[in-house]
């Protein structure tokens, strides 16, 4: 089964990717973890994506395209993938449209939660400044106010979780994949799933609301 997950930031797309790879005996392709191991690896692709975010440019549709067209070739991805993180623009869905390997897609599953929801949960996040531990102001409070459990050291609020960092994101998140959720509803390929609610309840929802689509 060839599968794309889209959901906006907060949503644990990456948790479900992963769930549905394993379920499906099908490998778990994540963009962004691919970028970040070219850079990593300080490979030519990697030194040409890490100039594009240090001048604050996206990485170009090209760039991610080469890396997952590359990743399709191996072995393991022949019996089909999941793909997280990409398609991320109505651009790069109408390149993988014409793309070996890309242009049968066989089910889009977009993962829900309301902008209110994910802004509740993002905001209230606290990371420990020394062993990166993380508690929720609501979710999981840390025993003493800012302080971390594990290692006594104190805790921030990253500047990704600020509130106002978030609804941006969630702008720009709406912006871009409307365009992408009505090319393949078109297709009649789009299901989406509420994924409010705990990480076991929306595991269960996705892996129904896939396979009921994919049995059609
Ligand atoms: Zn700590």
């Amino acid at each position: 089964m060839k599968l794309v997950v889209l959901g906006p930031p907060g949503a644990g797309k990456g948790t479900q990717a992963i769930m549905l790879a394993e379920r499906l005996h099908i490998v778990h392709i994540a963009t962004g973890d691919m970028l970040r191991e070219q850079i990593a690896l300080k490979t030519e692709l990697g030194t040409r994506i890490s100039r594009t975010i240090n001048a604050g440019q996206f990485v170009p549709n090209e760039l991610v395209f080469e890396l997952v067209k590359k990743r399709l070739k191996d072995s393991d991805a022949k019996g089909g993938f999941v793909l997280d993180g990409f398609p991320r623009t109505i651009e790069q869905a109408l390149m993988m449209d014409v793309t070996d390997g890309l242009s049968d897609i066989e089910l889009v599953c977009s993962l829900a939660v309301p902008d209110s929801v994910i802004i509740e949960r993002m905001s209230g996040r606290l990371t420990c400044s020394q062993c990166g531990a993380m508690f929720h102001l609501v979710y999981s409070p840390p025993q003493a106010a800012g302080i971390c459990d594990d290692c006594g050291a104190g805790l921030y609020q990253r500047p990704d979780d600020k509130a106002e960092t978030v609804v941006e994101r969630l702008k720009l998140y709406h912006a871009r994949t409307e365009p992408i959720i009505n090319f393949y509803t078109g297709r009649g390929l789009l299901v989406t799933v509420d994924a409010a609610g705990d990480i076991a309840t929306v595991s269960e929802r996705t892996i129904r609301a896939v396979t009921d689509k994919g049995a059609r």
